[in-house]
């Protein structure tokens, strides 16, 4: 359902220089960047680009911010985070303003973002004066056998386009908990929000340097990777940049955290409230942030018996849901984030059809009119796709969903598994004991049973095989940041 719609963004002074030391840095060895504001394909400013030099400087400004962050009490250190979290909450506009500039998520949703990242600094700030190490008995019996968790020092935090914010409250905020200094590098589509973020960083008194925010594309992010000041990477995106980025960081033998794609199962069983599932495989698939999300659940499996009433219930849901200029709070569905992104989705459509690897039931095309020069694809559904094609294997990154049969629980997870993913599952179920049942069964980081994904701070989030190994949230997500030492002392 088209909206209607103005499409001028509001007038807004975007940050456009990187931050590093608690300075606003322009001049860049990396250039400069047009950003295209996909809701309407035009540049909405020009933003500095990181190289070589700027991560250099980075670095050495990360240094010193760490040495005096780590010197604080934790007391101090504890306070200033829950500070950042406060000044983020009263910055809550602007941030999700900001954000629909990054990359036009519906102003809708946008706040829910910024109010993740705030959750998260609040969560890990409590931490700070918490968090302990242990002692445990060893052989010579007098002896002191300490073990502690230490901060890697300066870690960079490399971030996808699609939640800038939720990577600030994700891994910035365990990383700083950790006692560690960032540098973030955020993509160069999505660079107004954390830059923001790095602002209110400075402006609530953490040590200049603590947060160092440098949007850059590729290049900039394997100056990152490969600098030897480094102490970690933490990087959240596709798997083939991490097979680049371990590969970069393999000469300083760098770890590196993944947190990468999916390719979700959402299955729904015969007893489940069908227009519950609806709502939700509809919001989880092809809507909600038109479909480029990690959690998004792209492949829904519905069994047999209930085939046809889910998904006249699932159209009607998609069918209602208003797309337009994002900055109109009736909006549900945006653009995709780039010409080159609505390119690559459109190919897959075709080729899914060309090939018959499903029947497209609705969608599948660029809408034109009002909205012909932003990146706007139809919510698009195939039906009755094959489970091992393309369609169903890679992971599409917008608003196309499949939607399968099962016959039985069995053949439902086998389904669900057979996948080099492993990030989220949905299981819409009345019945307990088969949600504990499947839940067990599903090879998937996070399965969230009659409800959509909803990271929270107290939850480990992270994926199996091929969707990354890193933790985000809970201790988990805390002992990312921290390396452990054993101090044994003679006696
Ligand atoms: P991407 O892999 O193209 O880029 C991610 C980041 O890596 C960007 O900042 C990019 O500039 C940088 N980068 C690219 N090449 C690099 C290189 N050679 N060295 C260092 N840095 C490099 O991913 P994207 O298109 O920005 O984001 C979409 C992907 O992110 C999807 O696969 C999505 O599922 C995934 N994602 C995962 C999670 C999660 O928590 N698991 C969350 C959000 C997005």
């Amino acid at each position: 359902m088209i909206s209607n719609t103005v499409f001028a963004p509001p007038a807004e002074d975007l940050p456009t220089a990187l931050l590093i030391g608690g300075d606003r840095v322009t001049g860049s060895s990396g250039g400069t960047y047009d950003h295209i504001y996909p809701a309407t394909g035009e540049s909405n400013a020009t933003i500095e680009l990181a190289g070589d030099r700027e991560v250099d400087r980075a670095v050495i400004a990360a240094k010193e911010a760490q040495r005096e962050w780590i010197s604080m009490p934790p007391e101090r250190r504890r306070d200033l985070m829950f500070d950042l979290a406060d000044a983020v909450k009263a910055d809550v506009d602007r941030l999700s303003r900001f954000n629909v500039h990054d990359f036009a998520v519906p102003v809708r949703t946008s706040p829910g973002h910024v109010m993740l990242a705030e959750g998260f600094i609040r969560y890990y700030a409590g931490w700070v004066d918490k968090a302990s190490g242990s002692s445990t008995p060893v052989s010579s019996k007098f002896d002191v056998n300490l073990i502690e968790r230490e901060p890697f020092g300066v870690v960079g935090i490399i971030a996808p386009w699609n939640g800038p914010m939720v990577v600030v409250g994700l891994n910035v905020a365990p990383a700083l908990a950790a006692g560690n200094a960032v540098i973030l590098k955020p993509s160069e589509l999505s660079p107004f929000t954390p830059l923001r973020f790095g602002e209110i960083c400075v402006e609530v008194g953490l040590p200049p340097g603590l947060v160092n925010v440098l949007p850059s594309g590729p290049e900039g992010g394997a100056a990152l990777v490969r600098h030897p000041g480094i102490g970690k990477i933490h990087f959240t995106g596709g798997g083939d940049t991490a097979r680049k980025i371990i590969t970069a960081a393999a000469p300083n033998l760098t770890p590196v955290a993944t947190e990468l794609g999916g390719k979700s199962a959402n299955l729904v069983f015969e007893d489940a409230d069908l227009d519950q599932a609806a709502i939700l495989a509809a919001w989880q698939g092809p809507l909600g942030q038109s479909g480029q999300s990690c959690a998004c659940g792209s492949r829904i499996m519905v069994q047999d018996k209930v085939y046809d009433a889910f998904l006249e219930r699932f159209l009607k849901v998609i069918d209602s849901a208003p797309i337009g200029d994002p900055f109109d709070p009736s909006v549900m569905l945006g653009p995709v984030v780039s010409q080159a992104s609505t390119e690559r989705i459109l190919a897959i459509i075709d080729r899914a059809v060309d090939e018959n690897m499903g029947e497209l039931i609705t969608g599948g095309r660029r809408l034109g009119g009002e909205l012909s020069s932003g990146f706007y694809i139809e919510p698009t559904v195939f039906g009755d796709v094959d489970n091992r094609s393309p369609l169903a294997t890679v992971e599409t990154f917008g608003p196309v969903v499949s939607v399968m049969r099962f016959a039985d629980e069995a053949e439902a997870v086998a389904m669900a598994n057979d996948t080099t993913f492993g990030l989220n599952a949905f299981v819409q179920t009345a019945n307990l004991t088969r949600a504990h049942r499947v839940a067990r069964q599903l090879e998937s980081g996070s399965v969230w049973v009659n409800r959509n994904s909803d990271i929270s701070p107290q939850g480990p989030y992270g994926g199996y095989k091929q969707s990354g190994t890193g933790r985000a949230g809970g201790l988990e997500g805390l002992h990312e940041f921290q390396q452990v030492k054993n101090i044994r002392i003679g006696m």
